[in-house]
Parts: C-alpha cells; sequence; structure tokens
C-alpha cells in the first residue's frame, strides 16, 4: 500500500477495463464502485487498460472508454497503465516461477481438455512432464491440495480448494500471450492497489491472482466483488448479450441507473442532474452496508 506524506496508508483502488468494445453497463458498475469505494476514503482511483489480449481488443476501443469515463466525470489520478508496456515485468515473473519450479509446460488442447474435464479443470496430464511426442503450448502453475480463503467485503468469506476446484492455471497462453492472472496479479502490484472493487463475475479469479501473489511475494489487496447485472435468463449483460454500450445513454441518466443497482438511488432533485453533481452526492453517501450483497441481480434490458 502506498503511503502519503504525513506517512499514513492511501486507500487506492483501480479499474481495470478490456478494451474489447466499448464499456456497457456491467463495465459502468464495476468502474462507479470503484471509484465511489476509493473517492469515498479520501484515496485514489487508477485507471488500467488491460490490453493483454490482441486477439480480442477492437481497434479504437480503449480511447473509447478513456473518452466515455471522461464523459462521466470519472476521472482517474495519474497516467493509465497500459498492460502492453508491461511485458518486461511478466516475462519476469514468468522465468521466476519457472526457476523455482512453481510453473511447468502443458501441451494439451482446450478440447483434449473439455473432453475429460466437463468445468475446465485442468486435468493435470502434463504436471509430470510432457506426454512424448507432445509440443508444449502453454505454461501452467501447479497448484496444491491446500485450501486458499480470503475475506470479501461484501461477498463474505470465500474458500476454494486449489488443485480441485481451481486447478493448474495459465501463466502464458499457447499463443504466446501472457494470461490475464498473471498480468493482474503483477500490476496490482506494480501500481500499489489496496483494495480491488470489481464485479462478482471475476470472484473466482481471485484465487489464482491470490496465490500468485504468494508465490511471487506480492502484496495482498482487499477485495470486494460486486454483483453483476444479468439478463432474465442468468446471462452476464456484456457485448455478448447485446448490452447497448451506455454512451448511447445521456451520462446523468445512465449513472443514475448504475448508482440505483448499487442500492444508492440518487434523491429525486438530482434526477437528470450533470455527472459531477450525482457523483459529489455518492461519495458522500457512499456506504458499503448499501450494497446489495448478491452476487448477481436481474436487470430489464
Ligand atoms: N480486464 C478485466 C475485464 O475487463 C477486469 C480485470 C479486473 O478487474 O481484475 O473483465
Amino acid at each position: 500500500m502506498g503511503r502519503s506524506a504525513n506517512n499514513t496508508a492511501i486507500v487506492r483502488g483501480r479499474f481495470a477495463p478490456s478494451p474489447s468494445g466499448p464499456l456497457h453497463f456491467g463495465s459502468l458498475v464495476a468502474a462507479l464502485g470503484s471509484f465511489l469505494s476509493a473517492r469515498s476514503q479520501g484515496g485514489e482511483w487508477l485507471l488500467r487498460i488491460d490490453d493483454v489480449d490482441p486477439p480480442r481488443e477492437v481497434p479504437g476501443a480503449a480511447a473509447g472508454i478513456l473518452r466515455t469515463l471522461e464523459d462521466y466525470h470519472l476521472l482517474w489520478d495519474g497516467p493509465v497503465l497500459y498492460q502492453s508496456q508491461r511485458f518486461d515485468a511478466y516475462e519476469a515473473a514468468l522465468a521466476r516461477l519457472g526457476s523455482a519450479g512453481h510453473s511447468y509446460p502443458c501441451g494439451c488442447t482446450r478440447r483434449e481438455i473439455s473432453a475429460v474435464s466437463p468445468n475446465h479443470i485442468y486435468p493435470g496430464t502434463c504436471r509430470n512432464g510432457l506426454p512424448p511426442g507432445r509440443q508444449a503450448r502453454a505454461l501452467r502453475v501447479y497448484c496444491g491440495a491446500h485450501e486458499l480463503c480470503f475475506d470479501d467485503r461484501l461477498q463474505g468469506r470465500q474458500c476454494r480448494r486449489l488443485g480441485r476446484e481451481v486447478g493448474d492455471f495459465i501463466v502464458r497462453r499457447a499463443d504466446g500471450f501472457y494470461a490475464y492472472h498473471l498480468a493482474t496479479a503483477l500490476d496490482d502490484a506494480f501500481q500499489q492497489v489496496s483494495e480491488i472493487v470489481r464485479g462478482a463475475d471475476l470472484l473466482d479469479a481471485t484465487f489464482p491472482q491470490l496465490y500468485l501473489q504468494r508465490l511471487l511475494d506480492l502484496p495482498q489487496p482487499a477485495y470486494l466483488h460486486l454483483p453483476v447485472a444479468v439478463t432474465a435468463e442468468g446471462k452476464k449483460l456484456s457485448k455478448q448479450t447485446r448490452a447497448p454500450a451506455i454512451d448511447t445513454f445521456p451520462p446523468g441518466e445512465a449513472l443514475g441507473r448504475a448508482l440505483t443497482f448499487l442500492g444508492h438511488p440518487p434523491p429525486v432533485e438530482l434526477h437528470g442532474a450533470p455527472p459531477t453533481e450525482l457523483l459529489d452526492w455518492a461519495i458522500a453517501h457512499w456506504r458499503m452496508d448499501r450494497l446489495p450483497p448478491r452476487p448477481v441481480i436481474p436487470v430489464a434490458e
């Protein structure tokens, strides 16, 4: 955690969108929740563009996200961190994991894994060495039988048996790109993030990230997983479910809807107010115990 000039710990939150399309309602909720949590504690709020997955990147999406956040007055501190500029750090961490014996090459294809493991948990085929005639594709981290737990500030205590419920996870993908868990664990530490507020769809992702923090001696931030907006059929609102990009709504209206979703409906006199007024009100009134403590909430589309 960072320190302020008078040596008190600084709360530092972050929003880390992937540039795979415009912001939609779900990403606005994550941006807003992390922003309000940090700002209501007098903390900093950082922005990171998770451009670690070039095949899924949409040209212009990163610039569009920045513009939308500015239109909403969700203004971040300091320069934006782009994961595409951090490949040296990821490579160094992979070397460290490898030389400490924490990772191993895996030759399995996704199809081979799902044929034997319907829940996609890696069955351990290459754990003890590549089977004869197989080429290394990805790099995986060994996960032992032990249980890993953390206290989510909203969802309560969460535990998983690493080997059985998470499985040896990928740190370098078969296409050569760095895996999301590796980049996230390293960058949250690099940016000295003290609290991670994001959607509950990423709750399970916390376990590989916690484990990497341990293996790489990184500090563990606090976690709060916000409810995720889903369709009536229970599908996450996303580009895949054709959730409308939020920049098709007036910012004040979309912010009002996101605040209501997060248990902080703005008072009537603020209906139609500009983003700055809504955000000032929300920073002053933000209370964790008003957040709905459910992982998913259906919303009308
Ligand atoms: N980049 C990830 C996403 O857009 C989120 C990363 C995170 O918050 O840890 O889904």
